[in-house]
């Protein structure tokens, strides 16, 4: 059985996110969604938020398992018997902090790797950041975010 891990800080999930999510659980047989809780940031959602919004945007995937995790990737990675790591790529802009991920991964880890997805043309400029700052703005993010939370999301960035 072959498990992989899409980590991210998911803050919140956008369809962005989605798209690898889905695709990762074509292509594998378990995927951890593996939600970071040590921040640099302070992030808007909460952990649980953020897990919940995963969980109710990936309702229909049945191979997924949504945690939070803190620590260091490599080792839970050869905990969960994880033979990859994917990862969406965006702009040229994701890819040397990605490389730099990777390789770090490789070093602490020599038996995981990083499988890169192409991101979809529609998502190249989705991030977390994006739809927050389009929101807490009022501006329309019904293209940028899963339908089912999206309601939720607005509600609480327009509150701030
Ligand atoms: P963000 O940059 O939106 O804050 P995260 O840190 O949560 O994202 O990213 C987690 C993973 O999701 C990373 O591998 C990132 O490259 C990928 N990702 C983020 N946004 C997109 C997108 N729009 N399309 C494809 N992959 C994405």
């Amino acid at each position: 059985m072959k498990t992989v891990i899409c980590p991210g800080s998911f803050d919140p999930i956008t369809l962005g996110h989605l798209d690898i999510i889905t695709r990762a659980s074509k292509m594998f047989d378990h995927v951890i969604v593996a939600v970071l809780s040590n921040l640099e940031k302070t992030p808007c959602f909460s952990l649980e938020e953020r897990i919940r919004f995963i969980e109710e945007s990936t309702k229909e995937l049945h191979n997924l398992e949504i945690v939070g995790f803190k620590g260091l990737l490599a080792e839970y990675a050869r905990e969960k018997n994880a033979v990859a790591v994917v990862k969406g790529l965006r702009a040229l802009s994701d890819f040397e902090y990605e490389f730099m991920m990777a390789l770090t991964n490789k070093k602490l880890n020599p038996d995981l790797e990083t499988v890169f997805l192409t991101c979809n043309s529609e998502y190249m400029y989705l991030s977390s950041s994006i739809v927050k700052q389009v929101a807490s703005l009022k501006g329309d993010i019904s293209n940028f975010v899963p339908t089912c939370i999206h309601d939720e999301i607005l509600a609480r960035l327009n509150k701030q």
